[in-house]
C-alpha cells in the first residue's frame, strides 16, 4: 500500500470531533501525522465522521452459525448450560470448509459493525482428520476479510475441575503445555505482521488446572503476550470451584497469579465487589459482553469498581448472536442502569458517558489485546470507523452531540465502512 492522506469532514482526537483534520498514512498503514492542511493532494471523505475503529475484545467467531437454531424452548426455560449442548453439537458438524465460511461471514459483518480488530478465544482447535487445522483456517478467514485479529490460543484440558474431557470437548483439546506451546510456536510463524499476532488463553478454571493456569501464565508474561481467561460467567463455576479448591476463581486468579498485570478477566457476571477490586489493584482487566450476557441469561456484573479504575473495561461480541458494537456500548451502561436504578451509572469526569463506553470499545479493547490501535493518533494503526452524517438517526445533530447521538440513538445503520491498516472496506 503506498502513503495517503484522508480528511474527514469529523475526526475523534484526544475525546472530542475535531473539523477537517488531515491523517497521513504511512506505507505500513500506521498514522503518520494529524494536521489541519498539507500540501499535494488528499483524500476527501465528505459526509464521513471518524472514530478509532471498534475493537472487539472477546469473539467465538464460529458460533455466529447458532444464529437461528437456539431461541426455542420446548421443554421450558434454558440457561447457559441448555445453549451450551447446542454449541456442542454445533462444533461436532463442522469441518475447515464449515468453519472457514463461518468465520469469514462472522468477520465481515464485524467490519460492517466498525470492528477493526477482533480477538478471537479460539478453543475449537482441530478438524476430525487433522490437529490444529482449525486454528489455520481463523487466521485466513481474517486475512481474506482484512480484520486485524489478535488470535487468543486457548488451552483446554479439562471438562470440569477434576473431569475428563466430554465427546465434544476433545476438538478443543491441549492435551499438554508442551504440545499446546509447540502449537504456539508453530503459529507465530505463520502470522501475517500487518494484520495477525497472538494471545495467550486458559479457558477458565473448568478447564485447565490451576497448575496449569499458573504456568501459561507465567509464559504469556515472558513472551509479552496478552493472557485472556473466562472468569465467573455462571454461578455453577463458581460453586464448583469454591468445592474444588475453597476459593472463587477471582480469589484464585489473584492468589495464585501475581501479579495480574496482562491478565483479563471475560464476563466477571458474579465477581464480589471485594475480589474485583483486588484483581484491579493488581492491574487485571475486565471484558464485557453485554448481549451475550443478555442472550445466555448469565446476569448482570457489578461495574463500579472497574470503572472507579478507569480505563479497564473491554467489550466483545461473544456467542455473535448479534454483531453490533454500538449496541454493546449503549448497553454496557444500561446494564448498570438496570441494576442500580440510576441513569449515568458509568459517567466520566466531564459528566458524559458516551466516552467512556467508546473507550471500553476501543482504547479498551486496545489495551487488553495489547495493539497499537484504538485512538486516532501517530504511531497507531490507522483503525477507522467510518460514520455516515446523512442516516436518519444523525441528521441535525451537532458536532457536541454527535457521540451521544451515535452511542445511545444509532446503529450499525450509521457505519459507512471501515479503515485497517489503512484498507478501506464498504458496508456491504
Ligand atoms: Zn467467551
Amino acid at each position: 500500500m503506498t502513503a495517503q492522506t484522508l480528511q474527514a469532514d469529523l475526526t475523534w482526537i484526544d475525546g472530542a470531533f475535531q473539523a477537517d483534520r488531515v491523517i497521513t498514512i504511512g506505507s505500513e498503514g500506521r498514522i503518520e501525522s494529524i494536521e489541519a492542511a498539507v500540501q499535494g493532494s488528499v483524500r476527501r471523505l465528505p459526509g464521513i465522521a471518524l472514530l478509532p475503529g471498534f475493537v472487539n475484545a472477546h469473539s467465538h467467531a464460529f458460533q455466529r452459525a447458532l444464529r437461528g437454531s437456539a431461541e426455542r424452548f420446548p421443554t421450558g426455560a434454558g440457561s447457559f448450560w441448555s445453549w451450551r449442548e447446542s454449541m456442542y453439537a454445533l462444533v461436532s458438524s463442522l469441518d475447515r470448509q464449515m468453519l472457514g465460511r463461518i468465520c469469514r461471514q462472522a468477520y465481515a459483518e464485524m467490519r460492517d459493525a466498525g470492528i477493526t480488530t477482533v480477538g478471537e478465544f479460539h478453543y475449537l482447535h482441530h478438524d476430525r482428520d487433522a490437529d490444529f487445522a482449525f486454528d489455520d483456517v481463523v487466521l485466513e478467514a481474517a486475512s481474506d476479510v482484512g480484520i486485524r485479529l489478535v488470535l487468543l490460543q486457548t488451552y483446554y484440558s479439562m471438562g470440569g475441575i477434576g473431569k475428563a474431557l466430554g465427546p465434544a470437548q476433545r476438538r478443543f483439546s491441549t492435551p499438554d503445555l508442551g504440545a499446546y506451546l509447540r502449537q504456539l510456536d508453530r503459529l507465530a510463524g505463520r502470522l501475517d505482521p500487518a494484520l495477525h499476532s497472538l494471545g495467550m488463553v486458559a479457558h477458565s478454571v473448568r478447564a485447565a488446572s490451576l497448575a496449569e493456569t499458573r504456568a501459561l501464565h507465567e509464559e504469556a508474561a515472558r513472551r509479552g503476550l496478552p493472557f485472556h481467561m473466562h472468569v465467573e460467567e455462571q454461578r455453577s463455576e463458581v460453586e464448583e470451584s469454591l468445592a474444588a479448591y475453597g476459593r472463587t476463581p477471582m480469589r484464585l486468579l489473584c492468589d495464585e497469579l501475581a501479579p495480574a498485570g496482562s491478565l483479563t478477566a471475560v464476563h466477571c457476571t458474579h465477581t464480589s465487589p471485594a475480589d474485583m477490586a483486588d484483581f484491579l489493584s493488581r492491574g487485571g482487566r475486565v471484558c464485557v459482553c453485554p448481549l451475550t450476557e443478555a442472550n445466555l441469561g448469565d446476569g448482570i456484573p457489578d461495574l463500579s469498581t472497574a470503572h472507579s479504575a478507569g480505563g479497564r473495561i473491554s467489550l466483545g461480541t461473544d456467542s455473535n448472536a448479534r454483531i453490533a458494537t454500538i449496541e454493546e456500548m449503549r448497553w454496557l451502561e444500561y446494564g448498570q442502569r438496570l441494576r442500580r436504578q440510576v441513569r449515568g451509572a458509568l459517567v466520566g469526569p466531564g459528566g458524559e458517558v458516551a466516552s467512556t463506553l467508546l473507550d471500553a470499545a476501543t482504547r479498551g479493547g486496545a489495551a487488553a489485546l495489547g495493539i497499537a490501535t484504538g485512538e486516532i493518533a501517530p504511531g497507531r494503526w490507522a483503525d477507522f470507523a467510518a460514520i455516515d452524517l446523512s442516516v436518519p438517526s444523525l441528521v441535525e445533530v451537532t458536532p457536541a452531540g454527535l457521540l451521544d447521538a451515535i452511542v445511545f440513538g444509532g446503529g450499525n445503520r450509521a457505519i459507512a465502512g471501515s479503515f485497517v491498516g489503512g484498507k478501506w472496506r464498504e458496508t456491504d
